[in-house]
């Protein structure tokens, strides 16, 4: 497959100023349009199967050109998509990522299905990555992989591999079982993802996150008559995706906005830009910092 270079094409729209507000407030780079994974039930909305992505060489450019001001943003690599769907030739996500801490000084937090073909290759990166180093772990409170989705889409295929790599480390004694916690235990498919319940050193970057669930948000067009009450976004700011840059406003999910979002393409005749922020403590107060706008 090739790159659309739409993208490319957009930002030559842009001006030097225009651009580096777009990058310091980004929310999200998404490497791919489209996701490979295919969750019946994405709270992103995601397309089913990538058909475009950034090539590697761009990435270079931009990450080179506005390396400080993405550091600003710290923003992630993967929006409605899959980081390890990636692949530019022999470029893959961990080449991405890498170029990304070398321009930017951080490593952004990572989320993963574990696609099919890639869980070795993610558990190996997974494991040979847990510890940043001294400078890296004062600035930055993410690890390399924050958070790994396991379902009984993936749990098995995911398992056998990590037998594998657990023998191979001298931890044959240890299984799956033991470093995720299940949401509950008779249902085999309701498998919690996060959770190293003991001092496993190898696997302690699960500890990260204890909180998050894997009920679905009821987003979407499936839930339409019974949406969630929240979305699944937890960012305001600009979303750069292989095509094009938008404003992305977290809202209450809503007929119309049935995603919990509002995209809305940032136009360089009537530039706009919705200043990047957090979900804190408050949802109301985070949905009220989405209606600022930077001119
Ligand atoms: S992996 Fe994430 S982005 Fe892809 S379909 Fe599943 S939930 Fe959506």
């Amino acid at each position: 497959m090739e790159s659309s270079r739409r993208l490319e094409e957009r930002l030559k729209h842009f001006n030097e100023e225009q651009l580096k507000l777009i990058f310091r407030n980004a929310a999200a780079i998404q490497l791919t349009d489209g996701c490979n994974s295919c969750c019946p039930d994405c709270g992103l909305g995601a397309k089913n199967g990538v058909r475009d992505f950034i090539r590697f060489d761009f990435l270079k450019t931009l990450f080179s050109d506005y390396g400080s001001e993405l550091e600003k943003s710290e923003c992630p690599l993967y929006y409605a998509s899959e980081p390890f769907d990636y692949q530019d030739g022999s470029k893959g996500y961990q080449d991405v990522h890498n170029l990304f801490i070398k321009c930017t000084g951080y490593s952004p937090f990572v989320s993963t299905s574990l696609p099919k073909g890639h869980e070795e290759e993610i558990l190996r990166f997974v494991l040979g990555y847990n510890r940043p180093n001294e400078q890296e772990k004062n600035r930055f409170f993410t690890r390399f992989i924050g958070r790994l989705s396991l379902t009984t889409a993936n749990y098995e295929r995911v398992n056998e591999v990590f037998q594998r790599i657990a023998s191979e480390l001298g931890c044959e004694d240890k299984t799956l079982d033991e470093w995720v916690v299940r949401y509950n235990k008779d249902r085999k498919d309701e498998i919690k993802r996060y959770g190293c319940t003991d001092s496993i050193e190898i696997f302690d970057f699960y500890n990260e996150d204890t909180c998050g669930e894997l009920h679905s948000k009821r987003l979407g067009e499936r839930h339409k008559d019974n949406l969630g009450k929240n979305g699944i976004i937890c960012k305001h700011g600009t979303l750069i995706t292989p095509e094009n840059v938008y404003n992305l406003q977290a809202v209450r999910p809503s007929r119309k906005h049935l995603l919990g979002q509002i995209l809305t393409p940032i136009d360089p005749e009537h530039f706009e830009i919705i200043p990047s922020a957090k979900l804190g403590r408050s949802y109301s107060l985070f949905l009220l910092k989405g209606r600022k706008r930077l001119k």
